[in-house]
């Protein structure tokens, strides 16, 4: 690889690549080319190596093969470098502060979106893209006001913010928008859908009209009140099949996207992983890193098919110390055991929902779910809780079920937060080679930032 990187620089400052050309001994620069005319930039939320190991290798026992983001690490030109994840106050960032760094390309506080702790505004990179006359997209499986994709289009105060950073993505318009959180765009007497509509915007809100809608110039699709539902429940509840999976979303957002002869910026983010790690959730974190492990042969295909698109597959932070440990004599019986995260047929939070909506912890819920018989510890917290924010009762589940998971899954857990550990960063395709084996978040930025230069 190294050899690959010294031989493209020194052509390139031979001028011998593409963008210059040689015309009787002097060289003449092609006007307004870009290094790279298309981003596409796959976030997998609070994916730490524990996770991505875990679900290898689940994978390898149901499929004998290789997850998607594994298979990258042999893949010719694939450029393999290691991110230091930190915010401008803690050694543990949030994502609102990662995705700034990405997105603003300076480090800020946590739970801060493109404001520098110095009160310094920072323009997100998918304005600065729109500037340059790309389309830009944003699609993700939690609320599309959620940190991560705000933080390429949007600039607040504090993350929670979100009716703000609704109102600052009808303001920047992007081409496409993709994922959940209707509860920011309408709701009472607001209704930003209408106005997004008097844009030019396609709305839709299924599967289906994703469909028949891919491609239109402008696409705002909210699939959901709150976050997407987990993809272990749309698997598993029936009447969850009209909503679309992170790659159906991706598919349709390049649809829209390429039709931009000046080239786009889209993120896509597996929103969740994350979420199931906050909750200690083993097979709702499996299911979401499998949705995510998807994305990456159709974002790899569109880079082969179309030379000038840079992939960048990565996330933002680890979460929770997710780990798959030895199970039995000589840890022989890891595999066996891991198996056993099968029966596990929806998430903590569904559970969680379900009480609050019922009024009381259900034991045949539990049993269906986890295959389980409940237990009176569990029961008891849970019907103490069932105010609580449904993300904090699915940690409830977490919490009593982890030691029982642990000893039959071998899957175990260090905290309920985010993680400092370092994380991966893989790039593919035009421009891969500008990212180094060893980076800082925010030096992220000022890589793309150099790619879509014209000139
Ligand atoms: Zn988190």
């Amino acid at each position: 690889m190294a050899q690959l990187t010294n031989r493209r620089s020194f052509l390139k400052s031979t001028g011998a690549l593409a963008g210059t050309v040689f015309m009787g001994g002097g060289a003449i620069a092609e006007e307004e080319k870009r290094e790279v005319k298309n981003v596409i930039f796959l976030v997998a939320d609070g994916m730490g190596v524990g996770t991505l190991s875990l679900t290898e290798c689940w994978h390898q026992t149901r499929a004998s093969q290789s997850l998607e983001w594994v298979q990258l690490y042999t893949q010719a030109g694939v450029v393999v470098s290691k991110q230091d994840t930190a915010s401008a106050n803690s050694m543990v960032t949030d994502s609102a502060a990662a995705g700034s760094a990405w997105g603003g390309g300076k480090r800020v506080n946590n739970g801060v979106i493109n404001i520098t702790p110095e009160g310094e505004e920072l323009k997100p990179i998918g304005v600065h893209a729109k500037e340059l006359g790309m389309s830009v997209g944003l699609v993700t499986t939690t609320r599309l006001t959620h940190a991560t994709p705000a933080a390429f289009l949007a600039s607040v105060q504090h993350r929670k913010m979100e009716e703000a950073i609704a109102d600052q993505y009808l303001v920047a318009e992007a081409d496409v928008y993709l994922g959940g959180g209707m509860k920011f765009f309408r709701q009472g007497e607001r209704d930003l859908i209408t106005k997004f509509e008097q844009k030019g915007y396609a709305f839709v809100d299924n599967k289906q009209s994703l469909k028949l809608n891919a491609g239109k110039d402008k696409l705002l699709g909210v699939f959901s009140h709150d976050h997407i539902p987990y993809a272990i429940d749309r698997v598993h509840q029936a009447f969850y099949s009209g909503l679309p999976n992170l790659v159906e979303m991706f598919e349709a957002a390049l649809q829209t996207l390429e039709k931009n002869p000046n080239g786009f910026l889209l993120q896509i983010e597996g929103g969740r992983i994350d979420h199931a790690g906050h909750a200690n959730d083993p097979g709702t974190i499996v299911h979401e890193q499998l949705e995510f492990d998807a994305c990456i042969p159709v974002a790899m295909e569109y880079v082969r098919k179309n030379p000038g698109t840079l992939l960048v597959v990565t996330t933002d932070h680890g979460t929770a110390g997710c780990q798959l440990n030895g199970v039995g004599n000589a840890y022989r019986g890891t595999g066996e055991a891991l198996a056993a995260l099968a029966d596990q047929q929806g998430s903590f939070e569904f559970m969680a929902e379900d009480a609050q909506g019922r009024g009381a912890f259900s034991s045949e819920l539990f049993m269906q779910v986890m295959g389980w018989e409940a237990w009176p510890e569990i029961e008891q917290e849970v019907n103490d809780k069932l105010g609580i924010d449904k993300d904090l009762l699915a940690r409830v589940y977490g919490k009593h079920c982890a030691g029982k998971y642990l000893a039959k899954t071998g899957v175990g857990w260090t905290s309920h937060e985010h993680t400092a550990e370092l994380v991966d960063l893989l790039s593919y395709g035009a421009g891969a080679e500008r990212f180094p084996p060893y980076l800082k978040n925010e030096d992220v930025h000022h890589i793309l930032k150099g790619l879509l230069k014209r000139g």
